[in-house]
């Protein structure tokens, strides 16, 4: 390195902040308008749409990441979801569980200008019950004289309310200290807690794909049900299901299972819980309806998993109803639509005949075994040696800029860090994640690559 131009510290700095695992997660939860999003908006510190949303409006987005002194990690927002025909409290339990259990911690807001209603107290009997650390955020003190408000919150039994002004920015430096503290250095939710258990599938897809078709196809009797958060407004989550003679445990099966109507806020509900699905999930497996033109909907969703570094297979199914005419506008779909998996394996499938269900396990494993990659340090500079040898980056302003080495900092996903001696281009990264794929395989995951160049 050193010979190269980038001195040692460097380098390990940039490794280690590449390399870190998955990320631990935060959920900020709380009733409606007691601040939640202005809250999130502070956090992530960028003025995204969040706010700016318009009721009934929906947001895709709930995840979220974010950095305080440091560390970094994700926000899960809940704030965008409208009271529905549960009623109110049922409304709000039911978002925050979702975001609950697939967080390390909790936030929750609480308006200190009106105190604590019958539905925070709800939602506190909820937190109780998970066990996650959470710290009280008393929003809304927007000066001195409403601290006496925020005292008032030690009712709730939760411990120090943090008085802050997600609005002004006020406090909130010493609430995301707390947050800080109760984060788990190593996200456990993330990876179910669990080192060495069943491998965690995420079953997504937008409504009516046949999500729940497929799921009690593979699952056939023998489905077993292992977390049971009782009393609460949902039935249990995850589900133990062998499959090809192992056994993978199929995370929140609940809201495939049980059709929640919703007047309103459906959209956002369903976002909410497809994002903490991939959360808990090591593999997302993305249900897409074969008959039908695909949809802005199935890309979020492929973003989604993309995007959170889950291991992926897309099943394309209702396989039993495709004509030759159909099958032949679905490839030129998934080339125009679906460019960003192309490394993702890929099944055709039909839950209700159960063709080519045997194909589902092979193509799990694949992408799991891309996801767990590492390819050594030695092996990956020769490759990028004879790449950048024989490819090498275009001359921009009399200069050409270099890869000099690089290495792989992390796996699930895998993670690369390359130096270099200039501004890289992103169609000659898009070029190395290409060759990257060609060589050392990845099917089935994401690809991280951060450049760094030397001053
Ligand atoms: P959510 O429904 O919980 O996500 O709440 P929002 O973030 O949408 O905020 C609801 C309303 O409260 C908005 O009008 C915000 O501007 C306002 N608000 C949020 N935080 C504060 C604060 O710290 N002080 C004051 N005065 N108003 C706030
Ligand atoms: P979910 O909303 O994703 O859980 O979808 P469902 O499992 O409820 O399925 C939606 C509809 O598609 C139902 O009417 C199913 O019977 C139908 N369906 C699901 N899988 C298949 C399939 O492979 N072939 C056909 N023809 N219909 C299917």
């Amino acid at each position: 390195a050193a010979e190269e131009g980038f001195d040692v510290e460097e380098v390990e700095g940039a490794i280690d902040a590449a390399g870190h695992g998955p990320l631990p997660v935060l959920a900020v939860v709380g009733r409606p308008n007691v601040g939640k999003s202005t809250l999130v908006n502070r956090i992530i510190g960028r003025r995204e749409a969040v706010v700016e949303d318009k009721p009934g409006v929906t947001r895709d987005r709930v995840t979220y990441e974010a950095e305080w002194a440091g560390r970094r990690f994700k926000v899960v927002d809940t704030g965008g979801w409208e009271q529905d025909v549960l009623g109110i409290d049922a409304s709000v339990a039911a978002q925050a569980e979702y975001a609950i259990e697939a967080a390390d911690a909790v936030v929750f807001v609480v308006d200190a200008k009106v105190g604590a209603t019958d539905t925070d107290e709800a939602v506190v009997r909820l937190l109780r019950k998970a066990g996650k650390p959470v710290v009280l955020c008393a929003n809304k003190v927007d000066g001195p004289s409403g601290e006496a408000d925020a005292s008032y919150l030690w009712s709730l039994g939760l411990g120090e309310p943090h008085p802050v002004s997600a609005l002004h920015g006020r406090g909130t430096g010493d609430m995301l200290d707390a947050v800080l503290e109760a984060l788990p250095e190593a996200p456990e939710q993330a990876f179910g807690g669990v080192v060495g258990g069943p491998r965690r599938i995420a079953l997504i897809g937008r409504p009516n794909v046949g999500k729940s078709s497929l799921l009690n196809k593979v699952a056939g009797e023998e489905r077993v049900v292992v977390n049971e958060l009782a009393g609460t407004t949902r039935d249990p989550v995850d589900e133990l299901i062998e499959l090809g003679g192992v056994t993978w445990k199929f995370v929140d099966t609940a809201g495939i299972r049980k059709r929640v109507h919703l007047q309103q806020g459906a959209d956002y509900y369903a976002s909410l819980r497809t994002a903490a699905a991939v959360e808990k999930a090591e593999v997302a497996v993305i249900l897409i309806d074969a008959s039908e033109s695909i949809s802005v909907q199935d890309q979020r969703i492929v973003t989604m998993a993309v995007d959170a570094g889950r291991a992926v297979v897309l099943a394309f199914n209702k396989w039993d109803t495709l004509d030759e005419e159909r099958r032949y506008y679905l490839e030129r779909e998934i080339e125009t639509e679906l460019g960003q998996v192309a490394w993702a394996p890929r099944v055709n499938v039909s839950a209700r005949t159960g063709r080519h269900m045997e194909k589902l396990v092979p193509a799990i494993e694949t992408a799991l075994a891309g996801w767990e990659t590492r390819v050594p340090t030695g092996r990956l500079n020769a490759f990028l040696g004879e790449l950048v040898a024989a490819h090498p980056h275009p001359v921009r302003g009399g200069k050409q800029p270099r890869i000099l080495f690089g290495t792989q900092a992390g796996t699930k996903p895998p993670r690369f860090v390359l130096f270099a001696s200039g501004f890289i281009e992103a169609g000659y990264r898009r070029f190395i994640e290409r060759r990257l794929r060609e060589e050392f395989g990845f099917e089935g995951t994401p690809i991280h690559m951060s450049v760094r160049v030397r001053e």
